[in-house]
């Protein structure tokens, strides 16, 4: 798709203003930090908007940021965090984002946790925000209660007339409405993502994830070469919301099933234990591991012969990192990760460019029992390899 290629190459010319993601001072430490974890089971919101300046309705707004909202929920369900053993993280088990309630309130007061602003600031907010006119959209926390580890804060998109227009030469004056405001969803997407820890660059190089939460995304998607050549096809349309969606950024940590009747025979037979008349076979995946069925034909009755098993992954490289502060009473318990940083660092959500895992397979009757090792790549891509009598046995899923 040409937007793909075109995007790619705007993302990548010489930085300029981009967008900001949290608030300085001593927060900074923990900036990139998601604002809300599982401790805060609900999180009241308000949505606030200049109609006249941004050009959208708040009766059009409310779905939108909904919609976002139930974006990010959806796609880390789906992500989850395997990083921990059986009690080591209490009392969550793992670090698990967008658990929220988001619960939308009639009128934005500064109490609130969560602020959307369209095209509004208030005095103190320019303030504190001097240079509003460099930015298409920010993520803006202005306090983080260590304590607890949440945070009040606010989500601004630019108006595209005013005096908070943004200093964008190539700004589309219909940006927020055009091709039926692709551009405001997608913004308000790379936004949340900050609100839930994911910062810019997450996601590696060259796959969406790293492209919707680039620090040029939301000025690139607002120009005129983007809105107009989007708005004129709604396919394509279509395809850069569906590909930027953000559960499609998590897709290869969710559950699947591959059916196929492509064995190469000599694996089934000698890494998996399967009887060669067994033609077809079908794999359930899930995070941590894949149970092998075969079928005679396609069609007939599954049988199960054997399990795939994953240790940890294997990687360093999460998209959201936490920084435990000293007075935090989140978690009871948690590993030592060493304090190379000074402070205690947890992991959280998986979804990088690469993850590495290595397992074993064994099969039921348990006669085989073999190293494993699985590269995952965030645009759907996998190999499986496993090491048999010393050698690697690249084939071993055929298609998955
Ligand atoms: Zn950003």
């Amino acid at each position: 798709m040409r937007i793909v290629l075109w995007l790619a190459a705007a993302l990548a010319t010489t930085a300029s203003a981009g967008t900001v993601s949290s608030g300085g001072g001593r927060l900074s430490k923990y900036a990139g930090n998601p604002w809300f974890l599982e401790n805060i089971p609900e999180v009241r919101y308000c949505i606030e908007v200049d109609e006249e300046a941004f050009g959208v309705p708040r009766a059009a707004l409310v779905p939108i940021v909904e919609e976002g909202l139930d974006a990010w929920r959806a796609a880390f369900a789906a992500a989850g965090d395997g990083w921990y053993d059986a009690g080591e993280l209490e009392p969550f088990g793992a670090v698990r984002l967008a658990t929220q309630r988001f619960i939308l309130q009639g009128a934005c007061s500064s109490d609130l946790p969560l602020r959307f602003q369209f095209g509004t600031l208030s005095e103190e907010q320019r303030a504190y925000f001097a240079n509003a006119n460099d930015y298409v959209g920010a993520a803006i926390r202005t306090d983080y209660d260590l304590t607890t580890m949440s945070s009040r804060g606010f989500v601004y998109l630019a108006p595209l007339r005013g005096p908070l227009k943004p200093d964008l030469a190539t700004l589309h004056p219909e940006a927020w409405t055009a091709g039926g405001s692709f551009a405001l969803r997608l913004v308000l997407w790379h936004e949340l993502g900050h609100i839930f820890g994911i910062g810019h660059g997450a996601g590696g190089q060259t796959n969406e994830m790293s492209e919707l939460m680039n620090e040029r995304f939301p000025e690139v998607i607002v120009t005129r070469g983007t809105v107009d050549q989007v708005a004129a096809s709604p396919a394509m349309r279509e395809s850069l919301l569906e590909k930027r969606r953000p559960v499609e950024l998590f897709r290869s940590f969710q559950e699947r099933t591959i059916e196929g009747c492509d064995f190469d025979a000599p694996v089934q037979a000698g890494t998996l234990g399967i009887p060669i008349e067994y033609r077809c076979s079908r794999v359930v995946v899930k995070r941590d591991q894949a149970d092998v069925f075969a079928m005679q034909q396609t069609g007939g009755p599954a049988e199960h012969f054997g399990t795939l098993r994953w240790s940890h992954n294997q990687t360093n490289t999460a998209m959201v990192w936490l920084n435990l502060p000293e007075e935090q009473r989140v978690f009871t318990r948690y590993p030592d990760t060493g304090d190379a940083l000074a402070y205690k660092t947890l992991l959280g959500e998986l979804a990088q460019s690469e993850v590495v895992k290595n397992g074993s397979y064994r099969s039921k009757d348990g006669r085989l029992n073999i190293p494993v090792r699985a590269t995952y790549q965030t645009r759907g891509k996998r190999t499986i390899v496993a090491i048999q009598q010393g050698q690697f046995n690249d084939g071993l899923f055929p298609g998955l």
